[in-house]
């Protein structure tokens, strides 16, 4: 059976540090018997620290951080850098998340974080998707831009590395309803995969990992995982209820 993988995306989440270790703890105590899953948790930095002690002895568990700053030097405040997040265990790295192409980060700014994060070793998940979906397929166009600028003549080796999250922004943050439809999402992947595929031209790109994320719950994750033919999730706020985040974890492993 493969190996699904689950991002769990906090953003600004929880408040508190002690809320942080009970949220992690009470996952790493649940998840040691099942089977086919690597999680990976994505804290705000701050709990960067307590998320590595709590997750150390687990085998299933991975930390990730949820951006990263390129550029020479150290005179930059207010920002972190590839080899902090390193030094703090972090093994995988978001970037080009819709939360932060909206705030700050253009095409260009997304390549170069892509690139900064894979050449640091690091599985680095790049997030695309459309905002919104237009009668005549836009957003075709909008996915190919998007992947073409981040990843033209990307080096061969940096394939093993690199994991794609496909987060259509118009169902972030809603109801488990409003989710895409695994029937659509399927043939988004495979348009994914296709894309990427012509503008790397590597045999490697047939082992690219996919994901999806937009307001997965432990009620329709299966479904998504199973019929949109990816191979896991992005997910934000359930991530954040331990009880339904394992829920999640379990039916996924199934
Ligand atoms: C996200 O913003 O990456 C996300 C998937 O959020 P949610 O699961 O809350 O829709």
């Amino acid at each position: 059976m493969n190996t699904h993988l689950i991002v769990a995306n906090w953003k600004m989440n929880p408040e508190s540090k002690e809320k942080a270790k009970a949220i992690v703890s009470e996952i790493e105590s649940k998840i040691k018997k099942v089977k086919s899953v690597r999680v990976v948790i994505c804290p705000p930095f701050v709990f960067l620290n307590e998320v590595a002690k709590s997750i150390s002895s687990s085998k299933k568990l991975y930390l990730g951080a949820q951006d990263l700053f390129i550029g020479e030097g150290v005179s930059h405040t207010g920002e972190i850098s590839p080899k902090m997040l390193k030094n703090a265990g972090a093994k995988y790295i978001i970037v080009g998340h819709s939360e932060k192409r909206e705030l700050s980060d253009n095409d260009e700014m997304v390549r170069e974080k892509l690139l900064g994060a894979l050449k640091e070793g690091f599985k680095t998940i790049l997030c695309v998707g459309e905002k919104e979906r237009d009668a005549h397929g836009k957003y075709y166009q909008f996915l190919k831009n998007q992947l073409e600028s981040a990843l033209t003549s990307l080096p061969k080796k940096f394939i093993k590395n690199l994991i794609i999250a496909y987060e259509p922004v118009w169902a972030i943050g809603k109801s488990e309803k409003e989710a895409m439809k695994p029937e659509q999402l399927n043939e988004m992947a495979i348009f994914i995969k296709r894309v990427v595929s012509d503008t790397l031209h590597y045999k490697e790109i047939n082992k690219l990992p996919v994901l999806y994320g937009g307001s997965v719950t432990f009620g329709n994750g299966k479904d998504i995982v199973e019929k949109g033919n990816v191979n896991g999730l992005l997910v934000g706020r359930e991530s954040l209820e331990a009880e339904h985040f394992f829920k999640l974890i379990k039916e996924i492993s199934k």
